[in-house]
């Protein structure tokens, strides 16, 4: 069976044995990358495919008022703006597919195949923007409440009333920790660090910052071993254990700010995709990555700025990159 059309004539699609659709985008990842990727694509007339993956809308989704993104006065639910960002995929033709998840890549091949639930896409380009997970502490109490005064972004959650001039927690010893705990001191009355060790692994500027501030608190050789109070179903502690002396201590606070490094979702791209150490994809010359037609966009590739904003940047610059490259083959 044979398609030819989609808006302005630009898709052509085929379904043959085996291999069912020819794709000129695939976008893989809903956070803001994705979706904007999904916009700038579409209205280039490619229709692109638009995988949400097991968490449509990525990240943002799971935080309350997003405050930082530019043309938002009153700040912007995150959910909102996710479903706003789709909404404007969908009317320049993007083809969203909610829930659907990439299962396997195989960029060694021209077209490129795709296998999405046991199904097989082939598509000339791709961008992934599968953004990244935090890393979580692991414990019961930590999922249980969740948005309930335990959050992973500072800037995202800090202002929240709840947190004024309340001690607040946060977990880690690394850059984006110092990063919370400094930000934090504008909203909480003091802010206690807890870090497994007893030295900092943040560079010495930002651990330099932290240590002179008086308002930060750093508690060392510790670890948060519960989060207080399931039964109230909000924040009012933690529960901790020295890990030198094995002493127990609970230290009453409103939040906890997880800082304990990002996961980016890109193990499915291992042996594939250039990537740094840590898994992050390392972009080229703006969106590009080792293999030409594949684009990468967002948090998946950028370990710095982790915004929303940069994350749309990035997701432009992909897109255009993606139809540069169509059009120059
Ligand atoms: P990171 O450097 O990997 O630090 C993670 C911290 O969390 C470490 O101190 C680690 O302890 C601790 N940790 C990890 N797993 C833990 C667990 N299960 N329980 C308790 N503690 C745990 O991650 P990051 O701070 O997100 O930084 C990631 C990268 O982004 C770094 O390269 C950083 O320099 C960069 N970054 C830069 C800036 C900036 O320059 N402004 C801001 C943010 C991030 P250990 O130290 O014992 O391993």
């Amino acid at each position: 069976m044979c398609h030819f059309g989609g808006p302005g004539g630009g898709l052509i699609a085929w379904e043959l044995e085996g291999y069912t659709i020819m794709e000129q985008v695939v976008v893989i990842g809903t956070g803001c990358a994705g979706l904007t990727a999904a916009i700038y694509a579409a209205r280039s007339n490619l229709s692109p495919l638009v995988l949400t993956g097991l968490m449509p809308g990525g990240l943002l989704t799971t935080t309350s008022t997003v405050e930082n993104y530019p043309g938002f006065p009153e700040g912007v639910d995150g959910y909102e703006l996710m479903a706003r960002m789709q909404k404007q995929a969908e009317r320049f033709g993007a083809r969203i597919q909610v829930l659907r998840a990439l299962e396997a890549a195989d960029f060694s091949r021209r077209p490129f195949v795709l296998t999405v639930d046991g199904e097989k896409i082939e598509t000339r380009t791709a961008i992934i923007a599968t953004g990244a997970s935090h890393r979580r502490l692991g414990l019961e109490s930590e999922r249980l409440l969740e948005t309930k005064g335990v959050t992973y972004c500072a800037t995202c959650d800090g202002a929240w009333p709840m947190f004024r001039n309340q001690p607040l927690v946060v977990v880690g010893g690394g850059d984006s920790a110092c990063e919370e705990a400094l930000y934090l001191t504008r909203f909480g009355s003091e802010i206690h660090l807890i870090h497994r060790r007893d030295s900092l692994r943040a560079s010495k500027i930002m651990a330099g910052r932290v240590l002179e501030n008086r308002k930060i608190k750093p508690v060392w050789d510790s670890v948060v071993t519960e989060i207080l109070d399931v039964k109230q179903d909000k924040v009012t502690g933690v529960r901790l254990e020295n890990l030198k002396t094995r002493e127990a201590a609970v230290l009453p606070c409103a939040g906890v700010f997880v800082a304990i490094g990002h996961v980016p979702n890109t193990e499915l791209f291992k042996g594939m995709i250039d990537m740094d150490e840590n898994g992050y994809i390392i972009p080229r010359r703006g969106a590009a990555t080792n293999i030409a037609g594949v684009f990468v966009a967002g948090d998946c590739s950028d370990h710095v700025y982790r915004q929303a904003i940069t994350a749309a940047g990035s997701g432009c610059a992909a897109a255009i990159e993606a139809e540069r490259h169509l059009a120059a083959s």
